[in-house]
């Protein structure tokens, strides 16, 4: 959607006046080159996912103009970065970095800070600057699309692939500081990065790993992105869901490409919840699941064909129980509750000898099915499902949205033991928590052998003030339950980064007094990202900007 018109107007830096801001921004365009620096005085556009815009969330879940940025800057190098954060240490401007915005479900490209400076890393930094077919590795700038890395290894012939999350046009880079998943082997995104370069708020470079040696003459080192831990205290995970640095390049493994099998089991009822993640466990421990599977509910299947709500249910509130079950029996899969989503790797034989033991392990379950994708039509997300897991970027769960009109979506994602009673307890506070507050709940939980990424997408329509404000308080409600139980959330939108932050309170804030500790020595004037993560330099703490 596109307003004609902005409300406030141009939202400032805070404590600072308009000239201050203009003779500041003048300054810093003699710096990087006047047509990289762009004042957010426009109507705010939502754009959509390959056109997003980089002044605000797109996918806002209060006022569009509630998180917007004063400006938007495009670096174009390392130096150029540098600049950046020097002149921000100056003028006490909060930077807030991104590398393609497309954090959608958390926040997009939004600053936490209104009026921050976004610092679109991708818009200009985007080369591979290494891809090794023997080590299996490469190095990308913050533009990186899964896509682009995608295509330079079709186009060098190797074989190599990438592990790409629901969605192709994201940052390898920044899906892996914000610990984002993907479903081949190498789903842990942030687990497979391997060295990093980052500038620090007081404008210094520094290299992560085995980077920290040089290389004879000059060259980078050798083993930067074969070996992840290299030598001293691992300091690589501090700038990850932090704001404690601007990372400017990264390296990650890659997998080799394999021969692969993707199928999927469906379950009838939705009490089955619990005995199957009890089945999955012990196959997942002992890796006989091959990938990091997906489960979805029966819902998500039938908004993944791009159908809206209204062909199955009229008014409000959610699709009742009956009206799933008539839907979900003219798609292919027929009439189920849970969907599981596998990929198995290997020689043919592996592959057999594991969907047998897998089917039977499941067969457990009366009524469970499993399908190939040769038992389901070309459109079938199962296709889609098999591109992911054999590493290629695909844009179809973009689908969904089509839910309800002008669908924007946020996402609630705890973490659960993989074992089902306790699964059960996360699974009933979120489906009771959308059902109470009007919302189909998709839920969708990435399993591995002892946790579980329980990941469920409010759809709602961006035009409606009433149907964002009971999303917000559905998630409120539901991190605030399940921290009752002891669940917390892996990553979470940019206005619940305080309230989840808080929930992780061992020993009176034990951890969040560290992370202040090392905010306030690692950028005393608290320039970078202030507030995410629920991280507030000492500048903007108790002053009334934790929500
Ligand atoms: P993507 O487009 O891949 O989904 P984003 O670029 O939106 O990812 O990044 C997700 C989040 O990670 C951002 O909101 C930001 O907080 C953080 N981030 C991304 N890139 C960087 C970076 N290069 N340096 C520091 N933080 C970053």
């Amino acid at each position: 959607s596109k307003s004609d018109t902005r409300k406030t107007g141009l939202v400032l830096p805070p404590d600072t006046s308009k000239e201050d801001f203009e003779r500041a921004i003048s300054d810093l365009q003699s710096k990087i080159g006047a047509e990289h620096v762009q004042i957010n005085d426009k109507p705010l556009d939502d754009g959509w996912y390959l056109d997003h815009p980089k002044t605000h969330d797109s996918h806002h879940i209060t006022d569009q103009e509630t998180l917007v940025a004063s400006a938007v800057v495009y670096p174009g190098s390392t130096e150029d970065v540098q600049a950046i954060v020097r002149w921000a240490n100056t003028t006490g401007y909060p930077l807030y970095p991104i590398s393609l915005g497309r954090n959608f479900g958390y926040g997009g490209a939004a600053p936490r800070v209104p009026g921050g400076i976004v610092v679109d890393l991708g818009k200009r930094m985007h080369r591979i600057l290494d891809l090794d077919g023997d080590n299996a590795s490469c190095l990308v700038e913050p533009g990186v699309t899964y896509f682009k890395l995608y295509e330079a290894i079709q186009e060098r012939g190797l074989p190599l692939w990438i592990d790409t999350p629901d969605l192709g046009g994201g940052s390898l880079l920044g899906n892996a500081l914000d610990r984002g998943v993907g479903y081949t082997p190498m789903g842990d995104h942030w687990g497979n990065h391997c060295g990093f370069e980052v500038v620090l708020p007081n404008g210094e470079l520094l290299r992560t790993g085995m980077g920290a040696l040089p290389g004879p003459n000059g060259a980078d080192n050798p083993t930067w992105q074969s070996f992840q831990h290299a030598y001293g205290p691992s300091i690589d995970g501090i700038f990850s869901q932090s704001n404690f640095g601007i990372v400017v390049s990264m390296g990650f493994h890659l997998m080799p490409a394999v021969n692969n099998q993707s199928y999927c089991i469906t379950f009838p009822e939705d009490s089955d919840f619990e005995q199957m993640v009890e089945i999955i466990r012990p196959l997942a421990q002992q890796r006989i699941i091959g990938n990091i599977p997906q489960i979805r509910h029966v819902v998500q299947e039938l908004a993944v064909t791009g159908r809206r709500k209204s062909d199955f249910h009229q008014g409000s509130g959610p699709m009742t129980r009956e009206e799933i079950r008539a839907a979900a029996s003219k798609l292919p899969l027929g009439d189920c509750s849970w969907v599981f989503y596998g990929t198995q790797y290997g020689p043919p034989e592996t592959i057999n000898s594991q969907l047998e033991l897998i089917k039977k392990a499941f067969s457990q379950i009366p009524g469970s099915k499993m399908f190939l994708p040769k038992d389901v039509p070309e459109d079938h997300v199962l296709h889609i499902r098999s591109r992911v897991c054999a590493g290629n970027p695909v844009l179809r769960e973009l689908d969904w949205l089509n839910w309800v009109p002008n669908g924007g979506h946020v996402a609630f994602s705890p973490i659960a033991p993989t074992k089902g009673s306790q699964a059960r307890i996360v699974n009933d506070i979120i489906t009771k928590a959308f059902h109470r507050h009007g919302y189909d709940c998709f839920s969708t939980l990435c399993v591995a052998g002892r946790e579980m990424h329980y990941i469920a997408e409010i759809v709602y329509d961006r035009g409606d003030p009433d149907a964002k404000m009971r999303a917000v308080k559905c998630i409120r409600e539901m991190i605030a339950e399940c921290a009752e139980h002891g669940f917390g959330e892996y990553r979470t939108h940019l206005l619940f980064q305080d309230q989840v932050a808080r929930t992780y309170s061992w020993g009176n804030q034990a951890l969040m007094r560290f992370n202040e500790t090392l905010k306030d020595a690692l950028d005393p004037n608290g320039i970078i990202a202030p507030g995410r993560n629920g991280i507030w330099p000492k500048k903007y703490r108790g002053k009334g900007w934790e929500l």
